[in-house]
């Protein structure tokens, strides 16, 4: 329950946020004019992705696609191409696929409520709050690391910010002290946590509005926090890529719909780290005995994703231009493009591009 004290301290806290916040904030383009579309969308791109990275791909996007109705109504290639580079492609997708709810179910108005939100596919706790906040005013924290970074050291809270319990505190203190404003309160929490209560030793304390409440600066302790917990290892799954060329044309694979880069072109691959000869008995072996013209060793690349690395060897393979390659192409389910049809039309993520930009 609040106390009178609480409620002062807390009205204080906010408003030394919010003035830091009306002079020193960050001028981004969402934050011009921040419908629930313009916040979703920033908030889908910013996951995992830099704020320098998005701002080109959320003007583009926006130019193509400037409503809510318009993405909604798009067909799969233009908005996969509006993503192309950004990576965690699962994430435009169910940002289309909730777009679409929203069309259909609530006649194509963004729910306000967190609780609604939270049921669209794609949405977390982190992006209903912001999209909540920001676009519709409702009291609603935005917990995400960068938030859990600034609460731990505020507070002196030695939790692992991994576990439920130091989300809730986090999100109860903020919450106490969100008393007008909410989504520039959540926004001002956003810019010291990306520019100021840096992690590690980047911590510029002489510039943050936060400072007078911050015990763990107060006690020279803000290195200490948060507490570091042993983490789980990324596994390493080791790869061979294959560069295919029939002539100038280059052949692309389909992932499968499901799993990690579902629906995305890639070079084919094989798990494991082959060969020369290994590759040759592979490719042989599935078909393309008698075809193979070349075979050469590419750099290694390797690319890492949230849970795992792939160590990939590279190869170029050179295959014969005849009817019977064309048909052990498609037979491997194959599209054989050349390189205007990669540019505009197939969306290959950037696991890839060590192997694509060598030309
Ligand atoms: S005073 Fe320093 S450690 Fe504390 S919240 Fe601000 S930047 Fe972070």
């Amino acid at each position: 329950m609040e106390t009178e004290n609480s409620t002062a301290a807390g009205r204080d806290f906010s408003e030394r946020l919010l003035n830091w916040y009306d002079s020193k904030r960050r001028i981004l383009p969402w934050r011009e004019d921040p419908s629930p579309y313009h916040v979703w969308l920033s908030e889908i791109m910013l996951q995992q992705t830099r704020v320098e990275t998005v701002i080109s791909y959320y003007q583009r996007f926006l130019f193509v696609l400037p409503d809510l109705e318009h993405f909604a109504a798009a067909e799969e290639h233009v908005y996969m191409k509006l993503w192309e580079g950004l990576g965690y492609y699962s994430r435009i997708r169910n940002f289309h696929k909730a777009a679409v709810q929203v069309v259909e179910e609530y006649d194509g108005k963004v729910p306000s409520d967190p609780a609604v939100l939270k049921k669209l596919p794609g949405i977390g706790p982190y992006t209903a709050a912001a999209i909540a906040s920001i676009a519709y005013g409702v009291r609603a924290v935005s917990v995400d690391g960068n938030l859990l970074r600034i609460f731990t050291r505020l507070t002196r809270c030695g939790g692992d910010i991994r576990e439920k319990e130091t989300r809730k505190a986090a999100e109860d203190y903020f919450l106490e002290r969100m008393q007008e404003r909410p989504g520039d309160f959540n926004q001002a929490l956003m810019d010291i946590g990306a520019a100021i209560c840096l992690p590690g030793k980047a911590a510029d304390c002489s510039r943050c509005p936060l400072s007078v409440y911050c015990l763990a600066h107060e006690a020279g302790e803000e290195t200490d926090y948060p507490a570091v917990f042993q983490k789980a290892a990324r596994r390493v799954v080791p790869l061979t890529v294959l560069r295919i060329r029939i002539g100038e044309k280059l052949c692309l694979n389909r992932r499968p719909d499901q799993g990690l880069l579902a629906g995305l072109y890639e070079l084919p691959n094989v798990e494991g780290n082959l060969t020369t000869e290994e590759v040759r008995a592979y490719l042989e072996h599935t078909g393309a005995a008698g075809l193979i013209e070349q075979i050469e060793p590419l750099p290694d690349g390797k690319h890492v994703f949230t849970h795992l690395e792939w160590h990939m060897k590279g190869y170029e393979i050179r295959l014969k231009d005849s009817p019977q390659t064309a048909a052990y192409a498609a037979a491997s389910g194959w599209s054989v493009v050349d390189s205007e049809a990669l540019r505009k039309d197939f969306s290959v993520p950037a696991a890839f591009s060590a192997f694509l930009a060598l030309d």
